[in-house]
């Protein structure tokens, strides 16, 4: 579905990503994992067109996508969930949903979608009027993905969702993952949290200072010793 050919990009005339190469199939969930500053929100980055490629290219189901800007790859349906979760604090969490269904694809739709939102996080159903701000990290987590798939992701980039919350909550955010790959949505893992990714992910990526050092289902990523030493900066 989508297809990362050689990619190098990276902030100014500095590459952080050196010929990366990475494919997700239609309903899959591929874990992207690595230590701190390897390169995965980068990546991450630049599918959602926010870091322009330097060389190499990024295909969505064959097409040549790699010139498009955001706001087309969001049109386009790639979604991502950043980092922090980023909701919008003084907005309501109400406001926050509605904004992501905000692209021309998915506007028509946004009653119909906010009600498999709300039925996917029924806890954001109970604070629909509540400032985002004050919800708790696990909670804005809930709205962050919510508000991604408010936007009808297709593929849906989730950059380390696990980040800052209690065991309880991972839990729960890790079941709504599993869920949504039975809904038969293709997903983007990208985690620090090794094991986790492990469990969930069918197929992985280890990155290492941009780039990919390990690759294969996860199993075979588990099982390589070059996976703890990118881990370990060995
Ligand atoms: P983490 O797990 O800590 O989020 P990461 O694997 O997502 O790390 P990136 O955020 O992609 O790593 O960062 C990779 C490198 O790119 C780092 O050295 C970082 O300093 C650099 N970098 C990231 N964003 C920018 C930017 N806007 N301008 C310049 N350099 C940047």
């Amino acid at each position: 579905m989508l297809e990362v050919d050689g990619l190098v990009a990276g902030y100014g005339d500095i590459p952080i990503l050196r010929e990366v190469s990475v494919k997700l199939a239609p309903g899959e969930i591929v874990g992207l994992l690595g230590a701190n500053n390897a390169g995965k929100t980068t990546l991450i980055n630049s599918l959602s067109g926010i870091v322009k490629p330097m060389s190499g290219r990024i295909l969505l189901e064959g097409q040549d996508i790699s010139g498009t800007t955001a706001r087309q790859r969001v049109e386009l349906g790639i979604i991502q969930v950043p980092e922090g979760r980023l909701v919008f604090p003084e907005m309501s969490v109400r406001e926050n949903l509605l904004l992501g269904g905000f692209c021309d694809r998915a506007r028509p739709h946004r009653p119909r979608q906010m009600e498999k939102v709300l039925a996917l996080f029924p806890r954001l159903k109970e604070r629909l009027q509540q400032p985002a701000g004050t919800l708790s990290g696990g909670e804005q987590q809930m709205l962050a993905i919510g508000r991604g798939l408010m936007a009808e992701a297709r593929i849906l980039m989730l950059d380390e969702p696990s980040l800052g919350l209690s065991p309880l909550f991972v839990q729960h955010i890790f079941e709504i993952i599993d869920q949504l790959h039975k809904n038969g949505l293709t997903m983007l893992l990208v985690e620090q949290n090794l094991n986790l990714t492990l469990r969930h992910a069918r197929r992985c990526y280890v990155l290492e200072r941009g780039h990919i050092a390990v690759e294969g289902t996860a199993e075979v990523v588990r099982d390589d010793p070059r996976t703890r030493q990118a881990y370990l900066g060995l």
